[in-house]
């Protein structure tokens, strides 16, 4: 845990009281603060009180006898509409921050030259984060990853010389840290996402810009028009952002053109054949990493070494093992079309395709320019009428749930004469109507494939 020192002796509201709240009222405490906590769900303050935190209705308090309110990033700053405890906070003129902006005063005071790399952006944001702890692991740093993936941030340990804070940070976690000022900050690319808690694309794109705005090494990925306006104000500013693209060769910065990583435009790291890191996506993933460790000292020997250890994340083109030459594949995080289009471009055909759960709007019809490399796909859940539909001559089976799609998936794929058959669960749907989240939809997957006779896991690299 890293206590927060800096309200030492000093009375501060909390509020919302799931994982990384708890993380930040434990900290508070332990670092001398009276820490004063509140939440809307009654089992959540019971939880707290549990533990010996002090919990308040804050409902009937006046916010002028605390110091600041802390606030979780899951409740509204600013829209739809900021949350009562906002108004109430600004009423009394007091400062509304997070754990992230308290990371870095405790940061300041206690390593202010501690490496800290920060990385945000709306897609590829955990991939970076575990490319870059990976890679700074296997160049013999001590490495505490955290954030939005995983370990909140207080409850990691805490900066000293020597070891590197690799931290996932949500728009929402930025907006409520203005101090944030990384050694190495990561954009990776904006799009729309969460415009109901941002209002505008002006607004998200405007909190994103934050995180690399007082970074000591800004890097931006340039492919989208708001990422490359960003990259722009800072140069105007005098800043030299390292600049990544995956769509064009930059003379000067990263780039990523048929599997390779070129800096400056020289081929210098070669992603073909790493099965974590497949896909151009991946290519704007490890060059933003790449420049990352380098901008900390890493050599290329012991970056070509670490990318191509990565194990990946479960859940997002996570690679299973083998039955025969069946390749499976588990990407049971693609919720959405967007995501399942990253998988489907992975392969260019024998692609045996499971799909189908809750479908979100638009369902599969974006990804028919893709049809082509599926061979067959395997329908499950509540989609399959629909996605049977939109396939239209695409050989296609209904087959209910994963167990059945998985058999029926390695049965067409054995009999194949493909070399490289691939079984790809991306679903492009939420997994609501038979599992409780993509995480146990995935976890379902891996286990009905460890079971299938002459099931080999893959080898670690
Ligand atoms: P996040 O943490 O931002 O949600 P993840 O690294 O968990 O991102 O990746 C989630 C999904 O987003 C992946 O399965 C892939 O489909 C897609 N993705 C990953 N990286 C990128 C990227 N750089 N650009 C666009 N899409 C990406």
């Amino acid at each position: 845990m890293i206590p927060v020192t800096c309200f030492r002796a000093q009375r501060v509201a909390l509020f919302g009281l799931g994982g990384s709240g708890l993380a930040t009222a434990r900290a508070l405490k332990a670092g001398g603060a009276d820490v004063i906590c509140w939440d809307d769900h009654q089992a959540a303050r019971d939880k707290a009180s549990a533990e010996g935190l002090s919990v308040a209705d804050l409902t009937q308090q006046d916010f002028a006898q605390y110091q600041a309110l802390i606030l979780a990033p899951g409740v509204p700053l600013t829209h739809p509409e900021p949350h009562w405890t906002v108004k109430r906070a600004q009423a009394a003129g007091i400062e509304i921050i997070g754990d992230i902006e308290l990371f870095c005063r405790e940061r300041a005071i206690l390593a202010p030259d501690a490496p800290f790399i920060a990385i945000t952006g709306t897609n590829g944001k955990s991939t970076t984060t575990a490319l870059i702890a990976h890679l700074m692991r296997v160049a013999r740093f001590d490495v505490q990853m955290g954030g939005n993936i995983g370990t909140a941030i207080l409850s990691l340990e805490p900066p000293v010389a020597g070891r590197v804070h690799v931290i996932e940070c949500s728009s929402y976690q930025i907006d409520l840290a203005p101090s944030l000022a990384p050694s190495a900050g990561i954009l990776l690319n904006v799009t729309p996402d969460h415009l109901d808690r941002h209002g505008t694309m002006e607004n998200y794109a405007a909190v994103k810009e934050r995180l690399v705005a007082k970074a000591e090494r800004p890097i931006i990925g340039v492919d989208d028009d708001w990422c490359r306006a960003i990259a722009q104000r800072l140069m105007a500013a005098g800043r030299s952002p390292v600049e990544v693209s995956v769509e064009r060769v930059l003379p000067h910065g990263l780039s990523y053109e048929n599997g390779f990583i070129l800096r400056n435009g020289v081929k210098s790291f070669d992603l073909n054949g790493i099965g974590s890191l497949r896909g151009a996506h991946n290519g704007q993933n490890a060059a933003a990493a790449i420049a990352a460790v380098q901008s900390l000292g890493v050599d290329d020997a012991t970056v070509s070494r670490g990318l191509k250890s990565f194990p990946g994340l479960a859940h997002r083109m996570e690679q299973i093992g083998h039955v025969g030459s069946v390749l499976f594949i588990n990407d049971s995080k693609a919720t959405n079309a967007d995501a399942a289009e990253k998988a489907l471009l992975s392969f260019e055909r024998d692609i045996f395709w499971i799909c189908g759960g809750v479908p979100k709007e638009g369902g599969i019809a974006p990804l028919a320019p893709l049809f082509g490399r599926v061979t067959e796909a395997f329908l499950i859940g509540q989609a399959s009428a629909d996605f049977a539909d939109t396939l239209g001559p695409i050989p296609h089976r209904l087959c209910g749930d994963l167990d059945h799609a998985v058999q029926a998936a390695l049965a067409a794929a054995s009999a194949s004469d493909a070399t490289h058959p691939v079984v790809l669960l991306s679903p492009a749907c939420a997994s609501f109507d038979q599992y409780r989240n993509f995480e146990l939809r995935g976890a379902h997957f891996r286990a009905l494939v460890e079971q299938l006779p002459g099931f080999t896991p893959m080898a670690e690299v």
